[in-house]
């Protein structure tokens, strides 16, 4: 794994990063399929642990057999082990979106609140699907962080922080207030197409000349190449121009 840097780049310079990834990725928009408040929250809590592919695959089923929150309250928990089945975890999510929907039948009328108190309240929801609730459904600015947005946010200098918190903290202060809800699908996206985890693109990245991971990633590659640890390749070629190569 490359390690991230260790320290932050200016705030400008961050700014400079978002702004090209904002134009990399104009369009961003979540790949959870959804057609209400309520399908997106089942929805991404079946993405715990799980590609959106995945949920997108199995949620035409749930909600054909469950339609509505007051559907889905009243199901036998067992059917919907059954759906959800191919979700990962699927005894613990089924248990969770079944208390979700009473809970949005006994206390909001089957609809989904729009606020973070409220949502984080419901069974299985934490403050990153709250955030994408409140961001998707809601336009609120609520940057959800899962784990291409840490690594990306990482990689890119933008935090050092250790929690998904932190680095939610951390990027929105970077990013106008309007475009917060936005931001977390840049990121997401560059995560999934080209930062990678393990290994990032980064030659076929847009961002490589502001990253402080770029040179970090290109020099492991060397080592890599090379069959040499870093430092060594680096003193070798030094030895070999009689000059150093910066
Ligand atoms: S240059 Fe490399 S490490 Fe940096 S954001 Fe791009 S792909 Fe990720």
């Amino acid at each position: 794994m490359i390690p991230f840097p260790k320290r932050k780049v200016t705030r400008v310079h961050g700014q400079r990063e978002l702004e090209i990834l904002e134009r990399t990725y104009p369009a961003a928009v979540t790949a959870l399929e959804y057609d209400s408040p309520f399908t997106l929250l089942i929805a991404v809590i079946l993405s715990a642990q799980c590609t959106d592919a995945r949920v997108n695959l199995t949620t035409p089923f749930l909600f054909a057999a469950y339609p509505t929150p007051h559907a889905l309250a009243a199901a036998d928990l067992s059917q919907v082990e059954d759906l959800i089945k191919s979700c990962g975890f699927y005894r613990m999510k089924a248990k969770n979106i079944v208390n979700a929907a009473r809970a949005l039948v006994e206390h909001y009328g089957g609809e989904v609140p729009s606020n973070r108190e409220a949502l984080e309240a419901l069974p299985g929801v934490g403050r990153k699907t709250a955030s994408v609730v409140l961001s998707v459904v809601f336009g609120a600015a609520a940057l959800a962080v899962d784990t291409h947005v840490f690594r990306v946010a990482h990689r890119l200098g933008l935090t050092l922080a250790q929690t998904p918190r932190g680095v939610e903290d951390d990027v929105v202060k970077l990013v106008p207030h309007e475009k917060i809800r936005h931001a977390h699908h840049w990121l997401i996206l560059h995560g999934r197409a080209i930062c990678k985890a393990p290994v990032p693109l980064c030659d076929r990245c847009p961002v490589r000349e502001l990253c402080p991971t770029a040179p970090i990633a290109a020099r492991l590659r060397r080592g890599r190449t090379t069959g040499r640890a870093p430092a060594a390749a680096k003193k070798k070629r030094s030895g070999r121009t009689g000059r150093s190569m910066g």
